[in-house]
């Protein structure tokens, strides 16, 4: 057979691990893996390259239709891009209007339709007064449902209290999706902010000290709960704490389906960072200390962490500068897509061992189960789209303000060393990116959930 592009001689990493050979490409999906030469009408040399599956980022946060001033869905995608991630899954807050009914829903997809250049899927949201829309937003094919145990930074998306919280589990377990949480104590973190505010406290410890460790376990543990009650599956998203990872270990080891994240920020970035930078790196939860990164390495090394994701929650740079004297004026969110690939490869793979196969479970195939993108999405394996990455894994190289594809282009990870920088980029066979640079405009496909169970 003759394919339309051959990737050749590379270290490929499949589910089974890693081997030097080709791969055919035909009809944008992968025709052939094969340790013998194919033949091609194009082939793309990658000897002395790795070749991963592209990454699936199952939390970014675009903000299109609505707030497309903050990001939107053009910049926000050559972001993905040139980052090595060829598939979003797009949380339902922060676009106006948020995705909690079905109207909101196919603007959002119209939206992205429009200007994205990765393949993408959508979340929907969970709201104290949306509990109606949930089987119309189901059936026009959210991938799970979002809720906030604690209130979001937009006012139109409302964070739920436990009746809402459970009565949506069960209702959300009888249309065979799942509950993705923001797992962190209204009470806690409320009581806690007015307490600092009370005492005129603006610095940015003072921002940190309002959102506990035990403000997040409480709530993963209340979601845990509530979940197993409700027999619906639960993603905790942006998880932060070794702590929450043993009690999620727990409830899977009694048989509960759930899933957790963590973030690339969460295992780069420290409250050190926080004091230091300010603003930019403000986010909910909070940066932890450096034992509790390092503990939370471990958890991610040791299969404890279900996957990697970008959290990439963008703004304009004037909603963080605007914090800079006074911490509770700034935008909670960081602008991280494109720097999640580099960051897991040069933190992750070269620095604490991370094998490439866990590392393509970590940010591809796990994030791609959760989001029912699986078998299309996730892996080198027949069948598959050619999503691929294709990477020199030693080139050292730094993060530059010019290199950045967000509309607004601040970033906590400005001017950091990395190791290895990714040539070549494919969605679907064709060339997204190539050495940082945009191939091409739109093209982008929504996905729904194909309904396979995990
Ligand atoms: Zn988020």
């Amino acid at each position: 057979m003759r394919y339309q592009r051959i990737v050749a001689n590379g270290l490929v990493v499949t589910p089974d691990g890693t081997a030097r050979g080709n791969l055919g490409i035909r009809d944008g999906r992968i025709a052939a893996i094969s340790p013998d030469p194919l033949l091609g009408d194009e082939t793309i040399d990658a000897r002395g390259r790795v070749v991963l599956p592209g990454a699936v980022d199952l939390h970014v946060h675009f903000n299109e239709p609505g707030r497309t001033h903050w990001e939107g869905w053009g910049p926000g995608s050559r972001a993905a891009a040139a980052g090595g991630v060829t598939t979003v899954v797009e949380m339902p807050l922060n676009a106006l209007p948020p995705t909690t009914t079905a109207a909101a829903f196919q603007a959002k997809v119209t939206a992205a339709q429009a200007s994205s250049i990765v393949d993408f899927a959508l979340w929907g949201g969970l709201i104290t007064d949306n509990l109606s829309h949930l089987p119309t937003l189901a059936s026009a094919g959210v991938i799970g449902f979002k809720a906030f145990m604690c209130p979001t930074g937009t006012p139109e998306f409302t964070h739920v209290e436990d009746g809402i919280l459970y009565e949506g589990l069960c209702r959300i377990r009888e249309l065979g999706l799942f509950l993705g949480v923001h797992a962190e104590s209204h009470w806690i973190t409320q009581h806690n902010t007015e307490r600092l505010q009370a005492q005129g406290r603006t610095d940015r410890r003072a921002w940190a000290e309002a959102r506990p460790p035990a403000a997040e376990l409480e709530a993963i543990q209340r979601a845990l709960f509530l979940a197993a009650r409700a027999r619906c599956r639960l993603h905790i998203v942006h998880m932060t704490l070794p702590d929450g990872a043993e009690m999620i270990q727990e409830s899977k080891g009694a048989g509960q389906a759930v899933t957790v994240e963590t973030c690339a920020h969460y295992l780069t970035l420290t409250d050190d960072d926080l004091l230091r930078l300010g603003p930019v790196a403000k986010c909910a939860p909070p940066l932890r200390d450096r034992p509790t990164q390092e503990a939370l390495w471990q958890d991610v090394l040791q299969g404890r962490i279900d996957c990697l994701t970008s959290d990439h929650s963008p703004c304009p740079t004037e909603d963080k500068t605007r914090g800079d004297e006074d911490i509770w004026q700034a935008w909670g969110g960081i602008t991280g897509v494109q720097t999640l690939v580099p960051l897991m490869l040069s933190q992750g793979v070269h620095r604490r061992g991370m094998t490439l196969p866990q590392f393509a479970t970590l940010l591809s195939a796990a994030p791609a189960k959760i989001a029912g993108l699986w078998p299309r999405k996730g892996a080198i394996h027949i069948g598959a789209d050619a999503d691929l990455l294709i990477v020199d894994m030693d080139r050292e190289w730094t993060v530059e303000h010019r290199w950045l594809q967000s509309r607004h282009k601040h970033s906590p990870f400005l001017g950091r060393s990395m190791k290895g920088w990714i040539d070549l980029v494919l969605r679907r066979g064709q060339t997204l990116a190539q050495n940082g640079e945009i191939a091409v405009d739109g093209g982008g496909v929504w996905l729904r959930p194909n309904g396979e169970k995990r």
